[in-house]
């Protein structure tokens, strides 16, 4: 089984040690080396840091890139979902609603997602 990183769960204390047990949560300055490294991780995944001293699960930096890093493809469906559901409303919902100044704002807010998502997907 491979792991995935698990580094949102909240940022570390300052002065905490930067690697993470992605199993146990063991924290500390340094983890072990990790043994068969490419039986490890996935393509295009988060690259471990190192290997868990207590319990051999791998580590991960835990920054706030990392934790970015592993919540985007959350972050993006968000994104989707919330754009989908402005399309729904906007098909369904009635004129007076439409047109209401909140609706109208809801819509530009929803637009604005577009954006960072190409940018995001590497789309237009
Ligand atoms: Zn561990």
């Amino acid at each position: 089984m491979k792991a995935k990183a698990n580094t949102t769960k909240g940022a570390p204390a300052p002065n905490q040690p930067p690697h993470l047990c992605d199993n146990c949560g063991w924290r500390g300055d340094t983890p072990d080396e990790i043994r068969n490294l490419w039986e490890r991780v996935d393509t295009g995944g988060i690259m471990p840091s190192g290997q868990c001293p207590h319990c051999g699960a791998l580590c991960y930096l835990d920054t706030p890139a990392q934790r970015l890093h592993a919540a985007a493809p959350a972050l993006l469906q968000a994104c989707r979902d919330a754009l989908e559901i402005m399309q729904i409303a906007k098909a369904y919902f009635p004129q007076s609603i439409r047109n209401s100044a909140r609706f109208r704002l809801l819509n530009i807010e929803a637009n604005s997602i577009r954006p960072a998502i190409a940018q995001a997907t590497g789309t237009n």
